[in-house]
């Protein structure tokens, strides 16, 4: 327990907060806190120049403030361009709560953190994100109508993986016609790591489109089940980055673009669902770019589900988000564009397409 003493002869490293803001430009951290529930929080709002700040709120055991801090500032930022290049009025936020998922949450704690959301008047509008459950999101939804990725009985979308393995597709043949001139995926070899809600829709994609697919999960029925019914190979987890393949499609993990995994990967496309798949943006990006691998940003293709969600708070249409996700196909043509014209890795050449988006909107915004 730290007393007020403690707190009088510690001093807090300086920078800290206002530090880390500014190195991405943040416009809002709101710290929360309550003893009662043993709520610890932090909300991180990036940019609403487009909208409110949409992003998800994860659960987790943090081993330091500073490691919490650093992560929802860089999650927020993501959405903010995730929402910017998917041409939709959303800005950027995220949520993190700290502390262990399996021992510490209950009702009180989600719903004191409802609370926090709500007193934000709708500037932060929350998801469901690592660690949390439809459960949890509809403890939060008792005290804030602040809540997107609803069930459809309670209003929502409901599970926005389709839009989202639909995206990844577009993202995939836009990537094909970059590389090689068409988008035909037909005949290619595409290794598909993971194959959940998103990964799974992705291979019914690509099987249709006559691709050789390969799979691996830990998920040993859902693996049986799809090689028996949509006669793809399966192979060990560790296997997938060494199978011979033209595309890898990450749809698990984030981070599993690495200096070891490139050195054994022989794709000459990445584009898949996971997150943050390049496990350090600048140094995995570039090194990418100079093996001749075209990555299609993360954020970029797998949109989809910020789509959904999106028209989710317009009055949820699946045909509109579908019909937005189509967009995909372009945006990363956009994306590819840039990185060539400028000579940057394609990482790079999507935030700056996110980030001019913003600049543009910001210009009309002020002209009030
Ligand atoms: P999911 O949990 O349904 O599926 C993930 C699958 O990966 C599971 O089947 C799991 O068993 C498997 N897996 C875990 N570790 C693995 C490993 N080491 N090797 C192989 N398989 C492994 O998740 P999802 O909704 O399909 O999302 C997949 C990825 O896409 C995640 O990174 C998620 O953050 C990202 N994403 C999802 C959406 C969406 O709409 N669901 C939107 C944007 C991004």
């Amino acid at each position: 327990m730290i007393t007020v003493k403690d707190i009088r002869q510690t001093s807090l490293s300086d920078k800290l907060v206002f530090g880390h803001m500014s190195v991405f430009d943040h416009e809002q951290v709101v710290f929360c806190n309550d003893n009662a529930t043993g709520l610890k929080a932090i909300i991180a709002i990036h940019n609403t120049v487009l909208g409110p700040a949409l992003g998800g709120t994860r659960m987790w055991a943090y081993k330091s403030e500073s490691e919490a801090l650093t992560d929802v500032l860089r999650l927020s930022r993501g959405m903010s361009y995730k929402s910017s290049c998917a041409g939709i009025n959303l800005g950027g936020g995220k949520a993190v709560i700290i502390g262990d998922a399996k021992t510490q949450k209950s009702e009180a704690l989600l719903r004191r953190f409802g609370k926090f959301v709500d007193s934000l008047a709708g500037k932060y509008i929350t998801a469901e994100d690592v660690n949390m459950s439809t459960r949890d999101m509809e403890y939060i939804h008792m005290e804030t109508d602040f809540v997107t990725g609803l069930p459809e009985s309670m209003g929502g979308g409901g599970d926005p993986s389709p839009v989202t393995a639909y995206g990844v597709y577009l993202g995939m043949k836009a990537s094909a016609k970059e590389k090689w001139g068409s988008d035909s995926l037909s005949g290619k070899k595409v290794a598909v790591q993971g194959v959940g809600h998103v990964g799974e829709n992705l291979v019914r994609h690509l099987v249709k489109d006559g691709c050789k697919v390969t799979i691996c999960d830990m998920n040993e029925e859902k693996v049986k089940m799809l090689v028996s019914e949509l006669k793809v190979e399966a192979v060990a987890l560790d296997k997938i980055y060494d199978v011979p393949m033209d595309i890898y499609a990450p749809c698990a993990l984030g981070a599993t673009v690495n200096t070891e995994t490139l050195a054994r990967l022989g794709c000459s496309i990445i584009c898949g669902a996971a997150n943050n798949q390049l496990a350090d943006e600048v140094i995995h990006g570039e090194e990418v770019k100079k093996k001749g691998i075209l990555y299609a940003p993360d954020y970029v293709v797998n949109a989809g589900g910020i789509i959904n969600v999106y028209y989710e708070l317009e009055g949820y249409h699946r045909e509109r988000a579908m019909s937005h996700a189509e967009k995909i196909y372009q945006t990363t043509l956009n994306v590819f564009q840039i990185a060539k014209t400028q000579n940057i890795p394609t990482y790079a050449a999507a935030n700056h397409l996110g980030e001019a988006r913003i600049a543009e909107i910001g210009k009309i915004k002020l002209s009030f």
